[in-house]
């Protein structure tokens, strides 16, 4: 059976890295064995969902590469949560309740006060026909509660956190839609993972319990549930995912010059132990990600982490693929020569300005100057096809006895204006002969 994953934001706001890390996750789950990855947007909520949103969300998943196979919005299936409600309430498996949430407050105060769990205690299944009669006679709608199954006992293998047990006289029956009319999350979620024939739920351990009372939803619609796998929860290097991090979106990560390759590399190693390769190889990364090695301590998140990681893809990174970020005129060789240099694509254009100047060197002593001279009337003859940095070096030591920092760094500094930076021998070719002429006896 092909596996078939989802990722399914509610578009209340844009992705942070914990969303991204699920969404991640998901995609490589499918990849590894060619199966699908779909993008559903839990939009039921009319009054927090947001057309902008849904737009960030589908850029962010496209600048990250994570391609979709389908895309599905909760809110063109009402007719079929409409007729699958209709299903169960026929077949007794979801009822109708009134009560506030300050009565249900106070319920759960008692229970608590009595050192009880704070249980639904179905209250509402007392009444009769006569009851709810007189009641929409009053204006008062009910709200609808799923009726879970006492006696069938709740148990999935999980993905990430092993044999789960539930018991489902421990849990209240939930309630999946509103007096207006209106849904929560859990049962169109458990009808569309049904009808998207998803093999696969791999989401945050919050959704635990979620996925008690789904497992009973499933099966009360008939079908064979998914496997199902919760992750631990993502956390800032402070302890929770900060607030700070829950507020950075991918263009905020864009902006500060982070690549996709970056975020992808390194979340989808996140929470396991293995180490981060920035290989640049999506194929390899979906064919070794593996649950069994995510753990269930928190999976922490360290920005500064994620700027190392993203100096050594910016060192990988093929010319295809940043050229159109570049200067004009700035080619492969020079993309090769520069990018060890860079922590950032952006600063490439720094490091073409020196190779095409002008740059200012610093002011140098008289027996430097001399040297310089000698360095600049020597380079005018050389081969600059023929590796000019070693020639001119050579014929430098040799003739003035210099070696070492007083041979090479005035050379560096007059020729580039700066003490640091690419190697010189791959570097040199780049500038015209006559432009290193001209530093040289500036
Ligand atoms: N819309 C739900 C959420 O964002 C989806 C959870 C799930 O993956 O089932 O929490």
């Amino acid at each position: 059976m092909t596996t078939v994953t989802r990722f399914a934001p509610s578009p209340t706001g844009k992705l942070h890295v914990g969303n991204v890390r699920t969404a991640l996750h998901n995609w490589l789950l499918a990849k590894k064995t060619g199966g699908k990855f779909l993008l559903r947007i839990d939009d039921t909520d009319a009054e927090r969902s947001r057309e902008e949103h849904v737009d960030s969300i589908r850029a962010d998943l496209a600048w990250l590469g994570l391609t979709v196979d389908g895309e599905e919005r909760q809110s063109l299936r009402f007719e079929i949560y409409e007729r699958e409600f209709r299903r169960l309430v026929d077949a007794g498996r979801i009822y109708r309740a009134y009560e506030t949430s300050q009565e249900l407050d106070l319920k759960r105060k008692v229970l608590l006060g009595r050192g009880l769990p704070p249980i639904y205690d179905r209250a509402a299944l007392k009444l009769t026909e006569a009851d709810h009669a007189a009641k929409a006679a009053a204006g008062e709608k009910p709200h609808w509660r799923f009726m879970l199954d006492h006696d069938q006992p709740i148990t999935w293998d999980d993905g990430i956190r092993g044999a789960q047990n539930f018991d489902a006289r421990q849990m209240s029956d939930p309630v999946i839609r509103r007096a207006d009319g209106s849904w929560l999350y859990m049962l169109p979620s458990a009808i569309d993972d049904i009808a998207m024939g998803v093999t696969d739920v791999l989401r945050g351990e919050d959704h635990v319990s979620n996925t008690a009372t789904q497992l009973q939803m499933f099966s009360a619609l008939g079908a064979t549930p998914p496997r199902f796998a919760h992750e631990a929860l993502l956390t800032g290097s402070e302890g929770k995912l900060s607030k700070r991090l829950g507020a950075l979106g991918m263009a905020d990560f864009r902006e500060q010059g982070i690549e996709p390759e970056a975020i992808v590399t390194l979340l989808a190693r996140l929470g396991t132990s293995d180490p981060v390769d920035p290989a640049l190889d999506v194929d390899a990364l979906a064919a070794s990600f593996d649950l069994s090695r995510f753990g269930r301590a928190p999976a922490r998140f360290d920005e500064a982490d994620l700027h190392r990681v993203n100096a050594q893809i910016v060192h990988r990174l093929p010319f295809a693929r940043v050229a159109h970020l570049l200067p004009k005129g700035m080619g492969e060789v020079a993309w090769e020569v520069i990018r060890p240099n860079l922590a950032h694509i952006d600063e490439a254009s720094g490091w073409w300005q020196v190779v095409t100047g002008p740059v200012s060197a610093p002011a140098f002593d008289d027996e430097t100057r001399a040297f310089l001279d000698r360095a600049a009337a020597l380079a005018a003859t050389l081969d600059w096809a023929a590796d000019p940095w070693r020639a001119l070096t050579a014929a430098l030591k040799d003739s003035t006895g210099r070696k070492g920092k007083t041979l090479f760094l005035p050379l560096r500094q007059a020729l580039t204006g700066q003490d640091h930076g690419p190697e010189m021998a791959a570097l040199l070719p780049l500038i015209a002969q006559e432009e290193a002429v001209r530093r040289l006896s500036a």
